[in-house]
């Protein structure tokens, strides 16, 4: 395992220049976000409402801040009035939520649609199914304060690599058919948020435009 710095230098050289990384500090100090920040790294995920309000408020505010993990509605409003992205929207109910804050403070929040691909069960999102039918109608119209930016999944938590593979694979499909058919009402949907510090070789292939890696940065948690 590299210096942090070191470690962002390698991700970086190996990546396409089109694939953003989300740099994933979760349980991490400041000083090592800092380090990052130092190398310009700007764009960092959390996965919990408090830490990510804390570390906003302790670091620079030319961060940009990805919500990563799974929202509970009565903690949105705690974050929108400064979040960039949040990757993991994954119930009606919540969007509906992030709608009515970012009315509130008069923000347009940008979101993925997290899709439920993993054969675990406990992983969150939507099915495939319920995302196309979701598109249809008026959809986009309901939520004039939501930019959609795209899609995120997780793949299954295992070392069958062609398990993985198709799992992103059937994402990244799902991904080009809502674009096609839809992209007139959602001109921002262009983000494939797909990888982690294990796989993201595999989402890489399969098309991810942003991937979210945090032991490979800074090591284990
Ligand atoms: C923790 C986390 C990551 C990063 O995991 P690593 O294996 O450390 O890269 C990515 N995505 C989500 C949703 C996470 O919670």
């Amino acid at each position: 395992m590299g210096s942090i710095e070191s470690n962002i230098a390698s991700l970086r050289q190996e990546l396409p220049e089109s694939v953003k990384i989300v740099a994933v500090s979760k349980t991490k100090p400041l000083d090592q976000i800092l380090e990052a920040y130092s190398v310009r790294q700007r764009v960092f995920g959390e996965n919990r409402v408090q830490e990510l309000v804390d570390k906003y408020s302790e670091l620079p505010k030319d961060i940009e801040w990805h919500m990563i993990g799974h929202l509970q509605t009565n903690k949105v409003k705690l974050i929108v009035p400064f979040i960039s992205l949040i990757h993991s929207v994954d119930s009606l109910k919540l969007l509906r939520t992030i709608q009515l804050e970012a009315m509130k403070v008069n923000r347009n929040i940008e979101v993925l649609l997290q899709v439920h691909i993993a054969q675990e069960e406990h992983k969150y999102g939507f099915s495939k199914d319920e995302l196309n039918n979701l598109f249809e109608s008026t959809f986009v119209k309901e939520y004039p304060n939501i930019i959609f930016r795209g899609l995120m999944g997780m793949a299954s938590y295992t070392t069958d690599y062609d398990q993985v593979r198709d799992e992103f694979r059937g994402l990244s499909v799902l991904f080009s058919q809502l674009k096609e058919r839809f992209g007139s009402y959602v001109p921002f949907f262009t983000e494939l948020s797909m990888g982690m510090s294990g796989d993201y070789m595999y989402a890489v292939e399969e098309g991810s435009t942003m991937i979210r890696v945090g032991s490979l940065i800074f090591g284990k948690r």
